[in-house]
């Protein structure tokens, strides 16, 4: 079915819950038609997509693994050839296989590299070519306070989030000229289905603002960044924690 879009086109990856559903539903507020990607949560997706429309968007769920090239190479052909565009990747899917890195097996070490990491080219580089060609679009990507300030037991996340910083700053330099912005966006501790099992009153000490953050709180930051408004920012990166540093 051909669904060639006036409204703008948005992707976001692991849009079926926590912070990539709040995206979503900003995304819809600004108009957007949103695809919302997921991986095993189509409940999820569905329940997104319901407030992407909700609030004034449009869109369709996904899924796909974005850390599987042979997956997202068909997906995103399919998502160009139907949508003919795409204004907006919110790269935003991500693990966590936490442990101390001399006990970390390969799978843990490559799971969330693949996931943070190889997900960020395998989707942010079919996408620019097609922005490249239209001479517009904006990406942000998700990555971590752990990107940026130590934290024990998270070698391979904090390496998949600080690539996907380097990544990003490096191909916003590139696509600058060619009218294409590129940030990140580094959350604190967000209340999601990935910090649910974390002890969060001993947690919350760490927290100049004394609470965990929400997801609506990042999504916003995100929107703001793919809007015109963000119209001459791009290679930064926003964080959004409550002042942990
Ligand atoms: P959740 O665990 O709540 O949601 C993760 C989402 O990613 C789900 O929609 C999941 O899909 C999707 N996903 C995971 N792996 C893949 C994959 N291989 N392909 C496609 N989709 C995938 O996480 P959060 O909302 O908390 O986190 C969102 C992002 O924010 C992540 O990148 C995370 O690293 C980052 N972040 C989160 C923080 C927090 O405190 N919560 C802090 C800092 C950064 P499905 O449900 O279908 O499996």
């Amino acid at each position: 079915m051909d669904t060639e879009q006036t409204r703008p086109v948005a992707i976001v990856t692991g849009g079926s819950k926590g912070i990539g559903r709040a995206v979503c539903i900003e995304l819809g507020r600004m108009g957007c038609y949103v695809v919302v990607n997921y991986r095993r949560d189509p409940a999820g997706a569905a329940e997104t997509l319901v407030q992407v429309k909700a609030a004034g968007g449009e869109g369709e769920s996904l899924a796909f693994d974005v850390a599987d090239p042979a997956a997202t190479q068909p997906a995103l052909a399919d998502i160009f050839k139907r949508l003919k565009t795409v204004d907006i990747l919110v790269n935003n899917a991500g693990i966590t296989a936490d442990g101390l890195f001399v006990m970390m097996s390969p799978a843990k070490w490559d799971g969330v590299i693949q996931t943070s990491l190889s997900g960020f080219y395998n989707m942010t580089k079919p996408v620019l070519e097609k922005m490249i060609r239209r001479k517009k679009g904006s990406v942000v990507s998700i990555a971590s306070i752990s990107a940026l300030v130590p934290n024990r037991g998270q070698a391979n996340y904090s390496a998949a989030k600080a690539g996907l910083i380097g990544a990003s700053r490096s191909v916003a330099a590139e696509v600058a000229r060619l009218g294409i912005r590129v940030n990140v966006v580094a959350p604190g501790l967000i209340e999601t289905d990935m910090t649910k099992d974390l002890p969060l009153d001993n947690v919350k000490t760490m927290i100049p603002m004394a609470r965990i953050g929400r997801p609506e709180e990042v999504a916003k930051v995100v929107r703001f960044l793919c809007s015109e408004d963000a119209s001459y920012i791009t290679g930064q990166v926003i964080s959004v924690n409550g002042g942990m540093f």
